[in-house]
């Protein structure tokens, strides 16, 4: 700022000064001009008696005068000139300053001239006896001027310059003194210019505003963090819930069949209930391993091309089986297109919806994966014609361990945890997760891959 305001004020004073030379220059101009006119009037003021008592032998005695000299017929004949032979010259009349001196008396001009091949300046005066009588001297030009005066000129510009940039650097500091002095935490009324005033206030306001927002954010973070702890204790507590009803179960037919409470022809139904839970809670534990890694990031880095046509494909061929037993169709459509993404969690995705696709699919319904791009992106979009999810729970149903049947859903082996892996999964894969259901209807999930 101190440069900036330096350099300003050397600008302006340069510019200043430059004017100020210039017309000073032009006004010198016009004052030698002058001077040279009155003393050629002074001149011929002395002359003139002479002339017009003796002629032009009086002009021939003269000596020592550095202006030219001519007299002139009331005809405009040269009858003397001291710089050229008078015989010589052309018809004078037609001069600007004879012609005017035999007018009114007297005649001024100012032009190049034919016999001196100089700028000149003339006076002219008319006698007594008619004759004009007429001094010419070498004009002073402005450059002529200026080339006498360009030392001294020089010199001055040069001092007026250091003083103007001594002064410049003096006032820039002064003007900025009071600006690093000052103290946007405690400014008071008269600390400062009152043009930067609102600009303090500003400031202030600003700072008011982000110390606000930091606060607010500070208050956020804080909410998070409980928030994020009591859905830690939630899971826990979940977990450990539901991991205990299968072991209640399992331990429950073991201890009727370890106290011989059952006959031997009903131990392989017991036997294949304990084999039901116990693989339940298989699923269930793989299910917590795959939420777990997706929160801690635990899983392998290995980002691969996928293309999710065939991966679609290949996980409708291993659902084959269940979807037989409800006679249900599985289709894919659509086009090959590729994402970057890590295999197991796009597996994971995928499977669990279409997994829920047949699961909550009825009897003879349709599942139709279809995989879409354009130029917004890619989306693989999972519909199937089955119970659907009632609009107040749509929002619910990604969180973990919620259903909306919760009998029916273990009835037909959910853990509750699929579309949590979803959720979990597709944000891992850069993917947003759309949901659209309607209650006897069926249910379409799109992910969705954004063009960049
Ligand atoms: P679950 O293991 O119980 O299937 P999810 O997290 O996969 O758990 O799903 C949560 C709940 O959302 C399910 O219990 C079910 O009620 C509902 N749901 C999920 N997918 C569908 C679907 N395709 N059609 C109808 N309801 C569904």
């Amino acid at each position: 700022m101190t440069k900036r305001i330096f350099r300003s004020i050397l600008c302006v004073s340069a510019a200043v000064l430059l004017a100020g030379l210039i017309i000073t220059l032009g006004v010198l101009y016009g004052y030698i001009n002058v001077q040279q006119r009155n003393e050629l009037e002074d001149e011929i003021t002395y002359l003139a008696p002479g002339v017009e008592a003796q002629g032009v032998e009086y002009l021939k005695k003269l000596e020592n005068t550095d202006k030219r000299i001519t007299l002139v017929d009331r005809d405009g004949t040269v009858l003397y000139d001291n710089e050229t032979d008078a015989g010589e010259m052309e018809n004078h009349s037609g001069r600007e300053e004879i012609e005017e001196a035999l007018q009114t008396g007297e005649g001024t001009a100012s032009r190049r001239s034919s016999t001196l091949a100089e700028p000149t300046i003339y006076y002219a005066k008319r006698l007594d006896n008619g004759q004009v009588l007429r001094l010419a001297g070498s004009e002073y030009r402005m450059m002529t001027v200026f080339a006498n005066l360009l030392y001294p000129i020089c010199a001055v510009c040069l001092l007026m310059i250091l003083l103007a940039a001594f002064f410049a650097m003096r006032s820039s500091e002064k003007i900025v003194e009071p600006i690093n002095r000052l103290d946007v935490e405690d400014v008071k009324e008269g600390d400062v210019y009152e043009e930067i005033a609102p600009l303090i206030q500003k400031i202030g306001h600003q700072k008011e505003t982000i110390t606000n927002q930091v606060l607010e954010a500070q208050r956020q973070q804080r909410e998070f963090e409980d928030m994020k702890e009591q859905m830690r204790r939630e899971f826990t507590a979940n977990v450990s819930h539901e991991l205990k009803t299968p072991l209640t179960s399992i331990s429950g037919f073991a201890e009727i069949i370890k106290d011989g409470f059952v006959k031997p022809e009903d131990i392989p139904g017991f036997a294949g209930k304990i084999f039901e839970e116990s693989q339940r809670l298989i699923v269930l534990v793989n299910d917590i391993i795959k939420i777990s890694q997706l929160d801690e990031g635990g899983i392998p880095y290995d980002r691969e091309e996928i293309d999710l046509y065939d991966m679609a494909e290949e996980v409708l061929g291993r659902l084959a089986e269940p979807a037989k037993k409800k006679n249900i169709n599985l289709q894919i459509l659509g086009e090959h297109a590729k994402i970057r993404g890590v295999r197991l969690i796009l597996d994971e995705v995928i499977y669990n919806l279409c997994d829920n696709a047949v699961k909550y699919n009825r009897e003879n319904g349709t599942v139709i994966v279809r995989v879409k791009r354009d130029r917004r992106g890619i989306q693989l979009v999972v519909a199937d014609t089955g119970i659907g999810i009632p609009k107040e729970h749509q929002d619910r149903v990604f969180e973990r361990f919620y259903r909306v049947d919760k009998s029916h859903s273990k009835a037909i082996g959910g853990t509750g945890l699929g579309l949590s892996i979803v959720k979990h999964g597709a944000a891992f894969l850069g993917a947003a997760v759309e949901l659209d259901s309607r209650p006897d209807e069926g249910t379409v999930i799109t992910l969705t891959w954004k063009a960049a």
